[in-house]
């Protein structure tokens, strides 16, 4: 027997989403496995490099959203919602909830063998690199049990190596389309099945079972139309179809529109009750994949409308066709201009059923042998790097491993990551104790926290700091204590920013600390110090660094952590990149240039970026600023920070950022953003009104200025890092390409704001 754990959509309130789940869920336990869902909800988007200009895809947008609100809008009816809860609690068992990579990764260490598939997980438009067991270690079999694809092409040319790679990962590859097949082939170079979506899996009684209706109820006199699109034409097919046949009409309302048609069924109608009207229907008229599917096999008479139209950059009809064709019966399609009496006449279900029946058997025949497959070895010892991927090189492994195995270094990305040496390592396991993306229990969710506003008195601490000088604040008031301070300055020597431990009374040590360096910072061998110093220390640092100092320093006495809201930080090669640049373009020597990101003499809101070498200097505006353009549009960040575990939580005493949003909309000089997650850290915020203007906030004020939420990594962030370790490459090129469209979105969305705002409040109205 495996423990399979099943990766694939259930969160959509759609039919066929809660269908195919709960139907290979049941089909891999029948086959004498234990079976849990995975409880991923989808970031459901990609981030994608776009040709199209701001305007353009802006217009786009609000086209889709005039379109959903006027035509589109869905018809949410409360009690449906729960009929679906209720059979998906009823029918699946879940793991804990897993909202990012670090808990996807946990799930190696409990299951053997993960499935993914069937529905359209692997199509490009909302393509999600977990949907491919990106998560699922070496060591453990990997199986696709039909996803679909849903296109019949990969026009995104980084989305389709992106999903060649993953598939690549995956032991045995199948999806429900010949046409996903001959994608995924061609992307692998491997040989894919095609196999039934796993609702054709379960026969007719089955189902019936599940629905508590009959079999083959015969036909109740009604013609049941489930229609997903809005093609008032094909409406009129359907009343015509009834006509025809002489049926009442039963519709399944999908938009709001819906519910004034002829026949619209006022009862909800969840999963269950789905397949009973099914079962029961005389004719059905749709234009789901799973209405098809479900009306074959009930062998009830239907006819198959095409959802999208020709031309459709997300035409999903080939699903349809291809059902059709793999039955023999593509005659029950009610193409345009097809006549009437096609659509009506009885269909002789012997061929079709005899087709399905060897597909059914070969499909199951093909799963039972993939799950028999072998997962390769395990190749490493009990160290951080089994079972995981995730690391933001803040060296607490490094630090605490008693023979010396792990080293942090820049990877070819550009990022500090851990390697093990597998022949030293003795398999101790302490690494993977003090690791912060293994080890969270530390960490507690922002809403324990109370918020604070700070300004510093000094105006010289203000000046050099990038808000409200609250870091500076507490640093020099716990050297006057007597504690160290961990915190980052700059490296000349080694390039970038890297963290030091000042000792007590070191007042220009302090002094390195002031400013945010927005980019990674070497953590060791500062950390290692920190940790065999028997006095107090504060340390400062990202989230992450914060959670593995703790980790690593949970037995040692009198430290308080301080943690920095963070949305990310760039590769290494962007600051070696910028550096040139200021060689280039302003004769900086770029082996002793430092930079100061928050310029506060040119502003606080409108931020300049401030070089200098000592003798000269650069200084720019933000939005004229490379460096500055590419680290905000977020492109080029570690792997982690599009995974981070703390954005909502933090495992420091108090987390610090600039106070974001309109309370302090006409402060020109920075004010802090100061959340005091702790009793110590309620102490040490306490402590900071001697120092400045301290004042209690609501908390509503985190949740709605600062980032709560990862954004997805965008499936060229590869091409991008490779592009900026290339020194042929201009840095200004690359921001041109990759980040100025979103600066330029940014503008465009800030200057419309006010009239998006009447337009919301007018549709709104409209629908009240
Ligand atoms: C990479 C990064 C991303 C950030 N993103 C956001 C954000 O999205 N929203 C937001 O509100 N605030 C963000 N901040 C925090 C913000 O820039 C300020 O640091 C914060 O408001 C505190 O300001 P301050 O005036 O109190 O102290 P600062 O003068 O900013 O003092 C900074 C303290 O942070 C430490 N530090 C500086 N650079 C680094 C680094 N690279 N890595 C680790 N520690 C460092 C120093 O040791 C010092 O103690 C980010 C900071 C960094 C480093
Ligand atoms: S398991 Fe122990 S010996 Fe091996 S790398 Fe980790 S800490 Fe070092
Ligand atoms: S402890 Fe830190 S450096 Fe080590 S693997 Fe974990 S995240 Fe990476
Ligand atoms: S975004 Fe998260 S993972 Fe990335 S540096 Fe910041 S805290 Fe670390």
């Amino acid at each position: 027997m495996s423990k399979i754990a099943l990766m694939t959509w259930f969160q959509y309130h759609n039919y066929g989403t809660a269908l195919q789940v709960t139907a290979l869920s049941r089909v891999l336990s029948s086959l004498g496995n234990e079976v849990d869902v995975i409880d991923y909800r989808a970031h459901g988007r990609v981030v994608a490099a776009s040709e199209e200009s701001s305007l353009v895809r802006l217009a786009g947008k609000a086209r889709n959203k005039a379109a959903y609100h006027l035509l589109r809008r869905p018809c949410v009816v409360p009690a449906r919602e729960e009929l679906f809860e209720a059979y998906l609690d009823d029918r699946l068992s879940f793991t804990s909830p897993c909202p990012t990579l670090a808990d996807l990764e946990a799930l190696n260490d409990v299951y053997d063998t993960f499935v993914c598939g069937s529905d359209q997980i692997w199509a490009p438009s909302v393509f999600d690199p977990h949907y491919f067991l990106n998560f699922a270690a070496e060591s453990r079999l990997k199986v696709a049990y039909a996803p679909s694809v849903g296109l019949p092409e990969v026009r995104d040319g980084d989305v389709a190596r992106r999903m060649g790679e993953l598939a690549s990962r995956i032991d045995r590859l199948s999806t429900r389309e010949e046409s996903g097949s001959g994608i995924i082939s061609e992307l692998t170079g491997r040989k894919v099945a095609t196999v039934l979506d796993p609702t054709f899996l379960l026969r007719p009684d089955e189902w019936a079972g599940i629905a508590g209706c009959e079999a083959d109820g015969g036909g109740c006199g009604y013609l049941l139309a489930y229609m997903l699109g809005s093609n008032e034409l094909q409406w009129r097919r359907v009343y015509e179809i009834a006509e025809r046949k002489g049926l009442d009409v039963r519709v399944i309302p999908v938009f709001q529109r819906d519910l004034k048609r002829k026949g619209c069924l006022t009862r909800p109608v969840g999963p269950r009750e789905f397949v009973a009207l099914v079962a029961g229907a005389s004719y059905v008229c749709t234009d789901s994949f799973h209405g098809v599917a479900f009306s074959i096999n009930f062998k009830r008479e239907f006819c198959a409308f095409e959802r999208f139209r020709e031309g459709d950059p997300v035409n999903q009809n080939s699903r349809v066709h291809n059902i059709l064709a793999r039955t023999g019966l593509e005659g029950r399609l009610a193409a345009r201009g097809k006549g009437m009496d096609d659509l009506v006449k009885p269909i002789d279900w012997t061929p079709p059923c005899d087709r399905l029946d060897q597909e059914r058997e070969a499909s199951l025949s093909w799963l039972k042998d993939a799950l028999a497959s072998a997962a390769p070895p395990e190749s490493h010892k009990n160290n951080v790097l089994r079972n995981r991927s995730l690391c933001c090189g803040c060296s607490a492994c490094e630090v605490v491993c008693p023979v010396g195995a792990v080293g942090v270094s820049l990877d070819a990305e550009g990022f500090w990551r851990a390697e093990v040496d597998e022949a030293v390592c003795i398999s101790c396991g302490k690494c993977r104790a003090t690791c912060p993306f293994i080890e969270r229990s530390t960490s507690l969710p922002i809403g324990a926290g109370s918020l604070y506003s700070f300004k510093s008195s000094d105006a010289a601490r203000l000046l050099s700091s990038s808000s409200g000088g609250a870091a500076a604040a507490i640093a020099e008031r716990a050297s006057a204590e007597g504690a160290a301070t961990l915190g980052c300055a700059f490296d000349l020597e080694g390039g970038g920013a890297a963290h030091r431990l000042v000792l007590p009374g070191d007042a220009e040590g302090l002094a390195s600390l002031a400013g945010s360096k927005y980019m990674q910072s070497r953590m060791s061998p500062a950390l290692a110090e920190a940790a065999v110093r028997k006095e107090e220390v504060v340390v400062f640092g990202t989230p992450c660094q914060v959670a593995g100092a703790r980790n690593l320093l949970a037995r040692c006495e009198g430290v308080t952590y301080v943690d920095l809201i963070c949305h990310g930080v760039p590769s290494r090669h962007l600051y070696e990149r910028y550096r040139e640049w200021l060689h280039g373009t302003y004769g900086l020597n770029p082996s002793i240039v430092r930079t100061e990101f928050r310029y506060k003499p040119r502003g606080w809101r409108e931020r300049y970026v401030y070089s200098t070498d000592g003798e000269r200097e650069a200084c720019l505006h933000q939005r004229k600023d490379p460096y500055f353009l590419l680290f905000e549009a977020g492109q080029c960040y570690a792997g982690c920070c599009y995974e981070c575990p703390w954005r909502s939580a933090s495992a420091a005493d108090v987390r610090l950022g600039d106070y974001w949003g309109p309370r302090f909309e006409g402060d020109e000089t920075g004010v802090s953003m100061v959340l005091a997650m702790t009793d110590r850290g309620r102490e040490v915020t306490g402590a900071l009104s001697t120092a400045g203007a301290l004042k209690e906030q609501p908390l509503e004020d985190y949740i709605s200025w600062q980032q709560t939420r990862n954004e997805p990594e965008p499936v060229f962030r590869e091409r991008l890092l490779s592009l900026l370790s290339d020194p042929s490459i201009s840095i200004e090129d690359v921001a041109g390409e990759f980040a100025e469209p979103i600066a330029r979105e940014r503008d465009l969305r800030r200057s419309i704001a006010p009239l998006a705002r009447i337009a919301k409040r007018v549709l709104g109205k409209s629908h009240r």
